[in-house]
């Protein structure tokens, strides 16, 4: 029986997550759930699951929470603080990170920091700050297994192999919504056709990710960390059916893929049970349905945020910090139909090139270089175009 902290339970992937919990109450048990500010989504969950406590770090909802959970022995914290001690206590056996963005950062650390194993599906962690997250979960020996599916795949490729046989990973991309578009198309794009993906059912920030490419830029640096690559390793092509989840290619030159439907519930469940596999009743994959797979390059051009991944990837330092924090302010924008589809990577390349960089940055540089960023990212975002008018 493996106890485990959700955090960030009411989002996407912690709802599928809680799924998957719920299909094997032999397995798995929950001890802790966190979310943001969906008070009512929490509050259900927590009556069905029952766990020992749950974190609600936006705090003007904790008076909410903690009424309608007050006959329950469930004890109701507030705060992102709360969040570093609860994934640290002895009953957690396990850590899902599935908070979005770089408020994943510090839950994630701290539960490392204790040594517990972590399912990570927050990415902007290690593209924010890979080198010490990956340093101190080898220190303290906890072992961080990837939930994103690309990542997983890679993962699930790897069992059994020596990592120094690897010649380079293959990132697959399905393309999102645009694929094959041009400026002049993009440039009237809204956030409600952005969100429409054509395989995936993903949280709002994700989904815009996937649509200007800097998901798979943010997958890269993401890569980079966890499995110990040289950037140029890492490879991504366009796979617009998500059949193909990744691939490995080793120094003999055999290549092996993960194959199945975009779900995200396999490589969830995968996290939550490995090094096991456990049989469900998940729609299989069936060579019927997809007469072709197809692979093309992705459009740098075009999909500029992806090039800026790359050139921040590597320059390392805190330049992949800097742009995760003016991607999360412009994406925020752009949900908001305050910033246009192409502004977005214009004011990353600002920002990036505003804020000073720094080599070798510790996390209080990532912390003062993220703040940096969101300042100059929000301010570009407000002499939009469409802000003004
Ligand atoms: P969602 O937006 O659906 O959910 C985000 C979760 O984080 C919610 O529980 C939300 O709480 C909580 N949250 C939001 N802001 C904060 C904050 N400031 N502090 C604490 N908690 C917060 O996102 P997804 O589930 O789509 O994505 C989660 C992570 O997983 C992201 O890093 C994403 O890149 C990654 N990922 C997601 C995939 C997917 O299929 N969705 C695939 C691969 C990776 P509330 O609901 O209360 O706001
Ligand atoms: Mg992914």
């Amino acid at each position: 029986m493996k106890r485990l902290a959700i955090l960030g339970s009411t989002g996407s992937i912690g709802t599928q997550a809680l799924d998957v919990v719920a299909a094997h109450p032999e397995l798995f048990e929950v001890e802790v759930l966190s979310a943001h500010s969906n008070a009512a989504m929490l509050i259900e969950q927590a009556g069905k699951f029952k766990p020992n406590a749950v974190v609600v770090t936006d705090e003007t909802k904790f008076d909410t929470v903690k009424s309608a959970l007050a006959s329950l022995p469930i004890k109701v914290f507030k705060g992102a603080e709360a969040l570093n001690d609860v994934v640290q206590w002895d009953s957690v056996d396990m850590v899902l990170g599935a908070i979005v963005g770089f408020a994943g950062l510090h839950s994630t650390l701290a539960a490392i920091e204790a040594g517990k194993r972590v399912a990570l599906a927050n990415k902007e962690t290690l593209v924010v700050a890979g080198e010490i997250v990956m340093q101190k979960a080898l220190e303290k020996k906890a072992h961080i297994i990837p939930v994103d599916s690309e990542h997983s795949a890679i993962f699930q490729c790897l069992v059994g192999e020596d990592m120094e046989q690897i010649e380079k990973v293959i990132l697959t991309a399905s393309g999102g919504p645009f694929l094959g578009r041009k400026p002049n198309y993009l440039v009237n794009v809204k956030a409600s056709h952005a969100l429409q993906h054509p395989n995936w059912t993903m949280g709002a920030k994700i989904t815009i990710d996937s649509a200007t490419l800097m998901n798979k830029g943010l997958e890269m640096i993401e890569a980079k960390w966890l499995f110990g690559l040289k950037d140029e390793q890492i490879e991504v092509v366009i796979h617009p059916q998500s059949i193909i989840h990744s691939l490995v290619q080793f120094k003999d030159s055999s290549v092996k893929a993960q194959l199945g439907l975009p779900d995200m519930k396999l490589p969830i469940q995968y996290a939550l049970s490995f090094p096991r596999r456990i049989g469900n009743d998940f729609k299989r994959f069936d060579f019927k349905d997809y007469a072709k797979l197809t692979f093309e390059q992705p459009d740098y051009k075009t999909f500029r945020n992806l090039a800026l991944a790359i050139d921040a990837m590597h320059k390392a330092g805190n330049a992949p910090c800097v742009l995760n924090a003016a991607n999360e302010v412009v994406v925020h924008a752009f949900l908001q139909n305050k910033v246009g589809f192409l502004e977005m990577s214009e004011m990353i390349e600002k920002t990036l090139e505003r804020v000073s960089y720094i080599e070798h940055p510790t996390l209080e540089d990532y912390e003062a270089s993220d703040k940096e960023a969101r300042v100059i990212a929000a301010e570009l975002a407000k002499n939009s175009q469409l802000s003004i008018y």
